[in-house]
């Protein structure tokens, strides 16, 4: 059996190692430590977490350094705060008989200027976040310049976290970088990417099985039109009254906005944006990390980065264009061992980019239908009686309340009781979903297949015949009383009016906005649904006014003044 002194380690590291009761080097022990000790410049381990890899990296870095050279010399990179911490203490127990060497650990979401007092210190070891090193690099606190060693730790959760741009970054930032070592659970295309870019030659070591795709996930979608997308969202919510779930959303204003109309309506939910401060969204991260918050509603940039155990459910509001996106996201759930649910709410137009993910992510999508009013009533209703079952009704007084019970409820039988609880609990809700309406857009004709069949950029077959009868020359021009100062900039203002509309952008010309009012091209015989869907609706409490630019403000099919 092979020991720590058989792969070359420093005594002094063994002493230490001996006393934490470590007997014999653990598989990826055996086999990384003798290659980074050898010289060998970059390196790739994949295994899985919990296998001894902190000691497999750090007992050769803590070999490797120069304890004399006061700066900082290795870095080493994790994607959350607790595994930052977790790695400094244990390099810390490991150089226990090491003098003169320092490690620091720098992670987001305290205090920066501590940090950069300890980095001031002539550490030669850090480990870092990804967010917070780029914040000391851009604030020149750190310097990487004479950085040798790189180790990237759980790489594939960093990629997933949306940390890509953040490690190249790094890497790019080490110009005296000798040696980059990865680990990694999971061997995803990006990470061969990043390897292959910035590593040389690396030895590849694998312990155990290793899988492309996290199964953990189970990937559902669900289909609607554009304009039930938010009670397709609600329905959702609904029908899985347990949920603990992020909402990813394109644009800040959908965050916000879908957050404050679900507020509304009664539901335990914040949105997290870039409008935030570092303390507001300190505050709705602690509420949303202890339970207190049901509900997360983010766009990609503000949930960069978040790692929180126990979510049950991801809801892409949106799909996102880049698939690489949706792997973020998706990632936020089945973490741990835990399984997870990614869902996506699309448009019959949106099937290929399911098509899409699925063929670049190795993994397959579920359709599912869009529960109705009675689906969501009867999941709810079960889930308010498995709580009254599972009350906890040993503590308290409640055996002394008992006779009075007895005697108010005498003439009442059991099964009436369980109806008043139920109609107390249910009647708004009951009421609520009384004549809900079947939000499902039904596969219908040949088009929707052709469709589902993920043949590139086409569109659904309600779009194909619509554009077809379509086909005139020249555009209409309408005016519209929303722009900028709703908070709309131009690509949000785009989507929304297609959503809408359920039009598609090649229908549109020049779009040219205004802090008040919009004006918008579109194709002549796509300008009656666009005015139709628009119209008279509200948004954010306003009534939207559309009509054609160039005909004094008449507005067909419709009522009302101009
Ligand atoms: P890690 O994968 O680095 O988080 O390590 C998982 C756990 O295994 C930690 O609690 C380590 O202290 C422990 N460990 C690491 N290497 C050994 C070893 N060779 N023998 C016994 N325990 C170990």
């Amino acid at each position: 059996m092979t020991t720590f002194e058989g792969l070359g380690i420093d005594a002094r590291l063994i002493q230490a190692t001996d006393e934490l009761g470590y007997v014999n080097p653990t598989p990826i022990q055996e086999q990384a430590i003798p290659v980074l000790l050898s010289g060998t410049k970059d390196f790739i381990g994949l295994a899985q977490t919990g296998t001894g890899k902190t000691a497999a990296f750090g007992l050769p870095l803590l070999h490797i350094i120069d304890a004399a050279a006061k700066h900082p010399q290795a870095l080493v990179v994790c994607p959350t705060r607790e595994l930052c911490l977790q790695i400094v203490k244990e390099i810390e127990l490991f150089k226990k008989y090491i003098k003169g060497v320092s490690v620091v650990a720098v992670y987001g979401g305290t205090s920066i200027g501590l940090q950069i007092r300890d980095l001031k210190k002539g550490v030669q070891i850090v480990v870092a976040t990804p967010g917070r090193l780029i914040d000391l690099i851009e604030r020149k606190a750190i310097n990487l310049e004479q950085i040798e060693y790189v180790v990237l730790d759980e790489a594939d959760e960093m990629l997933n976290m949306g940390f890509q741009d953040d490690i190249e970054f790094i890497l790019k930032n080490t110009p005296q970088r000798e040696s980059t070592w990865l680990f990694s659970a999971t061997m995803p295309p990006e990470i061969r990417k990043v390897s292959k870019r910035y590593m040389k030659d690396p030895v590849e070591v694998t312990v155990g099985k290793v899988n492309t795709a996290n199964k953990s996930i189970d990937h559902q979608y669900y289909v609607t039109s554009a304009q039930h997308r938010y009670q397709t969202l609600k329905r959702i919510i609904d029908f899985n009254p347990g949920i603990y779930g992020i909402i990813f959303t394109r644009t800040k204003v959908d965050a916000q906005e879908i957050s404050e109309r679900l507020t509304r309506e009664g539901y335990d939910i914040d949105a997290l944006h870039g409008d935030l401060t570092q303390v507001q969204r300190d505050k709705v991260m602690g509420q949303f990390r202890d339970k207190s918050l049901q509900l997360l509603i983010a766009t990609d940039v503000a949930a960069r980065g978040i790692d929180v155990q126990g979510i049950t459910h991801v809801i892409n509001y949106e799909l996102p264009d880049d698939v690489e996106v949706y792997t973020h996201r998706s990632g936020r759930t089945g973490r741990a061992g835990n399984q997870g649910i990614s869902i996506a709410i699309v448009h019959s137009k949106e099937m290929y980019k399911l098509k899409q993910i699925e063929r670049i992510n190795n993994s397959k999508f579920h359709k599912l239908d869009i529960p109705s009013g009675k689906d969501v009533c009867r999941k709810q209703f079960f889930h308010f009686m498995d709580k009254l079952l599972s009350a906890d009704i040993s503590h308290g007084d409640y055996e002394t309340y008992v006779p009075m019970l007895a005697e108010k409820f005498a003439d009442v039988s059991k099964e009436e009781v369980l109806k008043r609880v139920a109609a107390m609990e249910f009647d708004r809700f009951l009421k609520y979903y009384e004549n809900a309406e079947d939000l499902n857009v039904r596969e219908r004709g040949k088009n929707e297949q052709r469709d589902s069949r993920g043949n590139g950029r086409r569109d659904g077959g309600a779009y194909e015949s619509r554009r077809d009868r379509g086909g005139s020359n020249g555009y209409s021009r309408l005016f519209v009383n929303l722009g900028t100062k709703d908070g709309f900039y131009k690509a949000s203002f785009l989507q929304f009016i297609l959503d809408m509309s359920d039009l598609k952008k090649e229908v549109l010309g020049r779009i040219d906005m205004k802090d008040m009012n919009s004006w918008v091209e579109i194709e002549k015989g796509a300008a009656n649904q666009m005015i139709r869907a628009l119209d008279g609706k509200n948004y954010k409490g306003r009534r939207i006014r559309m009509n054609d630019a160039d005909s004094g403000g008449r507005r067909p099919n419709k009522r009302g003044e101009a």
